[in-house]
């Protein structure tokens, strides 16, 4: 068992953790970064990357999270295989952080980078079919589907927002909800509502994906939610837009969160409600959640960590001595 000592601990290591790291080691404050379960995070699991800015060509997820990391290391980060298990912020700074490997990390301040999940179904075929025509991010992967026949999965704003979005790339967009009802905002229900492309699908439930010869997505096995009656879709792409899951177990009870459990920062800024600790990339955005956005998070953290750490500089100093009047 160790403890490690740093400046700026970085809990998550997705754009925003890194970017975090890259900006806070070129600022002295020596991050290490504690990288979880899954180094480099979502974007591992994508393949192909079109919209990070910087890359003419396609890039793939992981190669580019490589990178990421590489740069990190290069300007002097420390990187930890370790997942955190357990946080200490309620006596503010410096913040102490707990291990599965038992080892302790102590940092004047806290970057939290811990990211979100897509939730996915469960349904046979879907996991097995990621990447290969069921995805869970419409801006990443709908380019791919261009002029073919798309569903989107879900009922709520982003189901809805994915739908409006895959138009740009196809007239056939099928949005299938449990229920025959939307629970996205009005505003966007009237534009689904408006578009000729946008086919909803009431009622219905994806029982299975299943691949055809080619071992890509050939069609959904639908089961209707009133009548069990099950039916077949022929797509493409689908598209599972039933929400996504922050990961912030670890700070329930210590920071506040919305109803979804994304941390709450204060408007336009990383920063929570304890001073020097900051959140940044997915787990407090779920409006955005693209890795570019997360890296400019990420970067935010860290100017702020930096302006945060010359405060508690400033208050460890003396005072300087007044000089006496003549
Ligand atoms: P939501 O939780 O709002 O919606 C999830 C949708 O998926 C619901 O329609 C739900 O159905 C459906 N669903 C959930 N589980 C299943 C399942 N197992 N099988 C089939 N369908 C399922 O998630 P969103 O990601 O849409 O939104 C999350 C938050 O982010 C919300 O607060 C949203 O307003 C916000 N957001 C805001 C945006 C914006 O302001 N531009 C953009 C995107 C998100 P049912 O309705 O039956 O429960």
């Amino acid at each position: 068992m160790a403890t490690h000592r740093t400046k700026m601990l970085i809990i998550g290591s997705g754009p925003a953790g890194y970017s975090a790291a890259i900006y806070g080691a070129r600022a002295m404050m020596e991050p290490i970064v504690v990288q979880g379960l899954q180094p480099g995070g979502q974007l591992t699991i994508t393949t192909d990357v079109e919209n990070y800015p910087g890359y003419k060509d396609v890039v793939q997820g992981p190669w580019l999270m490589e990178q990421m990391q590489a740069q990190a290391e290069h300007v002097g980060t420390r990187m930890m295989w370790d997942t955190i298990v357990d946080v200490d912020i309620a006596g503010g700074s410096p913040f102490r952080a707990v291990g599965d490997s038992g080892d302790e990390y102590i940092g004047d301040v806290l970057v939290i980078a811990t990211g979100a999940q897509a939730k996915w179904l469960g349904a046979p075929g879907e996991q097995e079919l990621g990447g290969k025509g069921v995805s869970a991010c419409a801006t990443c992967d709908g380019f791919f589907y261009r002029g073919k026949k798309v569903a989107v999965i879900g009922g709520g704003n982003t189901a809805v927002e994915e739908a409006l979005y895959l138009t740009n790339h196809s007239d056939d967009v099928t949005l299938i909800h449990r229920r025959d009802e939307l629970r996205a905002e009005k505003i966007l229900q009237e534009r689904v509502f408006a578009s000729d492309k946008i086919k909803p699908l009431w009622n219905k439930s994806v029982d299975s994906f299943e691949a055809g010869e080619d071992g890509s997505l050939h069609h959904l096995v639908l089961k209707d939610t009133q009548t069990g009656e099950t039916s077949t879709l022929e797509v493409d792409g689908a598209f599972v837009a039933i929400g996504h899951a922050p990961a912030t177990e670890l700070f329930k009870g210590k920071l506040p969160m919305d109803d979804g459990g994304y941390l709450l920062v204060d408007a336009g800024t990383p920063k929570t409600e304890v001073p020097g600790v900051f959140a940044c990339g997915d787990v407090m955005d779920h409006i955005y959640r693209q890795a570019v956005t997360a890296a400019g998070t990420g970067c935010m953290a860290a100017l702020d960590a930096e302006r945060f750490l010359a405060t508690l500089d400033f208050a460890k100093d003396e005072m300087p001595a007044v000089e006496a009047a003549e």
